[in-house]
């Protein structure tokens, strides 16, 4: 008898879990942009313990029947993509159908789901389905999370202090607002209030929401486009800086990224305005056709691979490098609004 055998379903998810379910944040980041993919105008997450004991994530989509509900658990199992072309015009945040196999397999999670007919309530240990009855409710879907990572002892051992796990969800929060102006997005935290945007679609109103509407009011707004490209953003001026990058978020067809290159040619583009060692806030929104854009880099798809990249660089910096030298010029109290 041979010594290879294939591992069962479990234990595979089991695995994957630990590549994509790094803490808290990444639960959080998997359930609201299934929530975004089932087009919610509404989102709530409540942490308990920045999620350590508890996450829930509230969101008025599309829902799911109850077939669709106790499929969802299976690995592999996804309704964004079919086909091999899919895979090239991407449109939805998540496509691997693994995000909801692996994290039931760390946790103890309920869903309670329905698409407006009918729908399900299901209870999950460790990746196996203990109870499950229909249930119809509003549609929408209600998933919550206790106890993460109990069944691996070695991951929970490598979780930081609550601030740091919950900084981590804050930044996801933020970005996930930016990048959907038009959805309201609401994050509590042991019953405070860390985040609220009202979804009417104005990036202004939720840069307010994060930065304080002291410092929004402190940003300028820039276009630009090329054949292939189009750039809008709003950036603070070299009076308000921050000590790092990360304060540029960069978003390509509504999917945050990071991109090293792009996130260069905004600082370049500021030249020298800024500071020594301090950079803007920053959200650049880029639209360009999905199939300019891989995200099919890595599981968590926070990189991405961008053709005519050049062009794109070049626009990025001299759309804002413009936008920079008119508001130097014009001080911004003097501007007409
Ligand atoms: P993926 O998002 O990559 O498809 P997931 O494991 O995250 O994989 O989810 C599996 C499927 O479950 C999704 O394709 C979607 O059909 C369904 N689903 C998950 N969360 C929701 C939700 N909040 N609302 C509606 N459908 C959902
Ligand atoms: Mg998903």
């Amino acid at each position: 008898m041979g010594k290879i055998h294939i591992m069962d379903e479990w234990l595979s998810n089991k695995i994957a879990a630990g590549e994509v379910v790094e803490r808290p944040a990444s639960v959080v980041k998997e359930f609201v942009e299934n929530a975004i993919d089932a087009d919610a105008t509404t989102i709530e997450v409540f942490l308990e313990e920045a999620g350590l004991s508890f996450i829930q994530v509230v969101d008025n989509g599309s829902g799911m029947s109850e077939e669709d509900a106790l499929k969802s658990f299976a690995r592999h199992a996804t309704s964004k993509i079919e086909k091999e072309q899919d895979l090239f015009r991407i449109r939805t945040l998540g496509f691997r159908g693994e995000a909801l196999a692996s994290i039931s397999s760390v946790c103890k999670m309920t869903m309670k789901t329905s698409d407006g007919q009918g729908g399900a309530e299901l209870y999950i240990e460790g990746g196996h389905i203990k109870s499950q009855k229909p249930a119809a409710l509003r549609q929408g879907t209600d998933i919550t999370v206790a106890q993460l990572f109990y069944n691996t002892p070695a991951r929970l051992k490598y979780l930081k202090t609550v601030q740091t796990e919950l900084g981590h969800s804050m930044d996801l929060m933020n970005r996930l607002a930016l990048g959907n102006p038009h959805i309201a997005f609401k994050l509590v935290h042991n019953g405070q209030v860390q985040l609220q945007t009202n979804g009417r679609g104005h990036v202004q109103q939720v840069l307010a929401a994060i930065y304080g509407a002291h410092n929004a009011k402190k940003m300028f707004e820039f276009t630009g486009e090329t054949n292939d490209y189009k750039i809008h953003g709003f950036a603070t001026l070299p009076e308000l800086t921050r000590a790092s990058k990360n304060y540029i978020s960069i978003f390509v067809n509504g999917r945050w990224v990071k991109h090293y290159l792009v996130q260069k040619a905004v600082v370049d583009a500021f030249h020298t305005y800024l500071p020594i060692e301090r950079y803007p806030i920053a959200a650049l929104f880029i639209e360009g056709d999905p199939q300019l854009t891989d995200v099919n880099v890595h599981p968590a798809k926070h990189q991405i691979r961008l053709s005519k990249e050049p062009e794109l660089l070049q626009l990025v910096e001299q759309t804002i490098r413009a936008a920079v030298r008119d508001v130097v010029r014009v001080p911004l109290a003097a501007k007409p609004k």
